[in-house]
């Protein structure tokens, strides 16, 4: 293997997340009764005409600048013909020759250091319906329904230039740009459910050789895990195939994933199969520049710089960071407790371990949670002035995410609340002090940083009930400090 170098090329599908269809006013909620969520244009009946929706326009030109390219001043909209059943019209409005976006690059991490991808385009184009078959697979059944409210989703095709090295790369890579679309709020990139897909097109060439070898491409990989898993049977073949002095045919091969192999599909399809021709129905699109770096003063920070900040502002690990940027909304709610309760340190600790741990349980997001910003600000002030212990925080938190009370409501209603009655810590007081005489001793001859270590006593011996503030004062009085 070490004498073939790895060439690794990505074309990207992602549902937009636009209410209505690209060219008509269908609804894109996910669900419902199959052939619900159609119309006489996304069903491609005869005189039927599309009507672009803006919005899919706009979500395309944010996902372009988000991935650093250049947006024409003009596109137009292409028909590709292929006839398969999920297609109602027999040919997908698409872009060809006048795309959308051109000629942009990614930055993004991956276990070989910081890689620079080129972007060669992003274009919109319409979703297909969907094929249910009878039995499990098409060969096995006796007849195939077919389900519309899919056809006519926007979507977006990004093309990324033969950049990358390994399959390694390619899943960093791919992770990393689910993470940029998903920032800038144009897709939910499902792989699960489809909403991003990838197709992967790779082939070997010896080290030191400029000219690209044949490339095969894979389609039908639905898991990251399954495109780094794909491609890397595809460079073991391949590799094989070059040993043996044998030719790679250029060809499309489907992932099958219960195998773990590719197995070949068809002979690649070439763009004159597709007899692309523009579309009559929709003019061609003037973009408004002033529209555009609307658009772009608009985007949020993107993962990788945001990253770097929260490190840079905030002294926080890698590790944290990466924690925090690996969804916006950890992000977002990390700086908005920040801001209120100055100890980042503590309010990281508290989102990667228990609040994570207790989503994690209860299976929700933190959008999905009961649990506000003020939530954890109130809890951490509860455990910070030692309301609380870090035990019953815990707890606290537990019930905080299941009813959605406030952190003080909870700690009054599990009886957690602090004991101020002074009688009653005084008595305390004594107690500590005559169970630690030496420890006391060397307080009153001014070891001031014992008294930490009576009211910690205190807070252990009365299960971090007691005011931790009127404990202090106590000792301060009885050890004459
Ligand atoms: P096609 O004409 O087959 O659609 P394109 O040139 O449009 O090919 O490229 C499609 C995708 O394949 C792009 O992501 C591109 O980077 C990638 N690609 C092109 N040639 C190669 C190659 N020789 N090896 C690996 N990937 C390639
Ligand atoms: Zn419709
Ligand atoms: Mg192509």
């Amino acid at each position: 293997m070490a004498q073939y170098e790895v060439v690794i090329g990505l074309e990207i599908h992602a549902e937009l997340l636009t209410k209505t269809k690209i060219f008509c006013a269908c609804t894109t909620a996910f669900g419902g009764h199959a052939n619900s969520h159609c119309c006489p244009v996304c069903l491609g009946l005869p005189g039927a005409l599309p009507v672009l929706n803006e919005k899919a326009v706009e979500y395309g030109i944010k996902a372009g600048l988000a991935l650093d390219c250049r947006i024409p001043e003009r596109c137009k909209f292409d028909r590709k013909n292929y006839f398969y059943p999920d297609l109602p019209k027999a040919y997908q409005i698409s872009q060809y020759d006048e795309p959308l976006c051109l000629g942009g690059s990614v930055t993004c991490e991956t276990e070989t250091g910081l890689q620079t991808i080129g972007v060669t385009r992003v274009h919109l184009e319409e979703e297909a319906g969907k094929s249910v078959h009878s039995g499990d697979n098409i060969l096995g059944s006796e007849y195939s329904s077919m389900d519309y409210n899919r056809a006519g989703i926007p979507l977006i095709e990004i093309v990324t230039e033969p950049d990358l090295r390994s399959p390694q790369d390619a899943k960093a890579f791919l992770e990393h740009l689910k993470r940029v679309l998903q920032y800038i709020e144009v897709s939910d990139c499902k792989m699960e459910e489809g909403s991003l897909r990838c197709d992967a097109n790779v082939s070997l060439r010896p080290l030191g050789v400029q000219e690209l070898g044949t490339k095969v491409e894979i389609k039908n990989l639905n898991s990251f895990r399954s495109v780094e898993r794909a491609l890397q049977h595809e460079v073991t073949r391949q590799s094989q195939l070059y040993e043996a002095k044998q030719q790679v045919e250029q060809e499309t091969r489907a992932w099958d994933e219960a195998r773990g192999v590719t197995v070949s599909m068809r002979s690649k399809e070439e763009s004159h199969d597709y007899r692309y021709f523009p579309e009559p129905d929709i003019p061609p699109v003037h973009i408004n520049s002033l529209w555009v770096e609307d658009l772009r003063s608009g985007l949020p920070e993107l993962p990788l710089s945001r990253k770097e900040r929260l490190q840079r502002q905030y002294g926080l690990t890698t590790y944290e960071a990466e924690f925090l940027v690996s969804q916006r909304s950890w992000s977002d709610f990390f700086e908005a407790v920040v801001q209120e309760f100055d100890q980042e340190k503590m309010v990281v600790n508290w989102l990667m371990g228990d609040v994570s741990r207790v989503l994690n349980a209860r299976e929700e997001t933190l959008p999905q949670s009961q649990l506000d910003v003020s939530g954890l600000v109130e809890l951490l002030r509860l455990i910070d002035t030692g309301t609380i212990s870090g035990s019953q925080a815990k707890a606290v938190l537990e019930a905080v995410c299941a009813t959605g009370q406030p952190p003080a409501d909870v700690v009054q209603t599990l009886g957690m609340q602090q004991i101020s009655d002074e009688d009653q810590l005084a008595a305390m007081v004594d107690a500590v002090i005559a169970q630690y005489p030496g420890e006391a001793q060397r307080c009153r001859e001014g070891d001031a940083k014992l008294i930490g270590f009576f009211v910690g006593q205190i807070m252990k011996g009365s299960q971090g009930k007691a005011n931790p503030k009127m404990v202090n004062e106590l000792l301060r009085k009885k050890l004459k400090l």
